[in-house]
C-alpha cells in the first residue's frame, strides 16, 4: 500500500490521505468555491489509491487543464481527459489551471512484469495496456489524431465493415510529407498493447474503440486541409 502526502496552502499542515480515501481536487479543496473554471466532484479530478499506487485521474471535462510536474524525471506530464497517471515514489506537483498541489509518494508497489498471453491471436493486450496507451496518446497527441484519420470509416455512420484508410489517403487527410507518422503511432501504440510492434494491427481499431481509447470526438483532430473532405 503506497502512502500519499498532500501538501497545499489551504490545508493547515500537509496531510497523509488514506488508501480508502479518493481526494478530488475540484473547486471546493483548491479555490473554497470560488474558481468556477474548476469543476465541481465528480467531474473534477482526483486522487485514488489502485493497486499499490496512487493514481491522478481526471474526469470527463475536456476544458479541465491538469498535469504533473515529476520532480525526479524534472518532466511535466498532460493528463487528458479520461486519462489516469501513475505518480510515481517521492515528489511531484499536480497543476490544476492556476492551482499547485504539492504531493509526496512513498513505497508504491512494482509494476507487474509484463504478462504475455500466448496462443494463436488475442485482443486482451498486456496488463495495464489501456492505461499506458492513454499516457501515449497524452504525451503524443498527434498519434492520437493519426489514429482518427486512419480509422475514421469506424466512426462514420452507415458503413458496415470499415476499414483503415488508404495510407495515402490517411496523409492527405492529416497534412504530413511521409508515412512515417503514421507507423510510429501504430507501431508504438501496438507495442503499448501487446509488447511488439508487430503482428496485431488488425485488432488494433476494434480494442482502440472497445477501450474507449479512440472516440468519436477525436474525428475534429483531423485537419482535413488538403484534401477534399469538409466536414
Ligand atoms: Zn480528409
Amino acid at each position: 500500500m503506497a502512502e500519499l502526502i498532500v501538501d497545499y496552502h489551504a490545508l493547515p499542515e500537509p496531510r497523509v490521505i488514506p488508501s480508502d480515501e479518493q481526494l478530488s481536487l475540484d473547486r471546493d479543496f483548491l479555490s473554497g468555491g470560488t474558481d468556477d473554471r474548476i469543476s465541481r466532484a465528480p467531474n473534477a479530478p482526483f486522487l485514488r489509491h489502485m493497486d499499490g499506487r496512487w493514481w491522478l485521474i481526471n474526469g470527463r471535462d475536456k476544458q479541465t487543464r491538469v498535469a504533473v510536474y515529476v520532480a525526479a524525471e524534472s518532466r511535466r506530464f498532460t493528463v487528458g481527459e479520461r486519462c489516469a497517471f501513475p505518480l510515481p515514489d517521492g515528489e511531484s506537483e499536480v497543476h490544476v489551471w492556476d492551482a499547485r498541489v504539492r504531493l509526496v509518494v512513498r513505497e508504491s508497489a512494482e509494476w507487474p512484469g509484463p504478462e504475455v498471453y500466448t496462443g494463436p491471436e488475442t485482443s486482451i493486450g498486456l496488463n495495464g495496456a489501456a492505461v499506458r496507451v492513454q499516457l501515449l496518446l497524452s504525451r503524443k497527441p498527434r498519434h492520437r489524431a493519426v489514429l482518427a484519420a486512419y480509422y475514421r470509416e469506424y466512426f462514420t455512420p452507415g458503413i458496415d465493415s470499415p476499414k483503415p484508410l488508404d495510407r495515402m489517403q490517411t496523409r492527405l487527410c492529416m497534412g504530413l510529407a511521409s508515412f512515417t507518422a503514421l507507423e510510429r503511432a501504430l507501431n508504438e501504440v501496438v507495442t503499448e498493447i501487446w509488447g511488439e510492434p508487430q503482428g496485431h494491427r488488425h485488432e488494433l481499431p476494434d480494442y482502440l474503440i472497445r477501450e474507449r481509447l479512440l472516440v468519436a470526438d477525436d474525428q475534429r483532430l483531423v485537419p482535413h486541409r488538403h484534401c477534399r473532405h469538409r466536414s
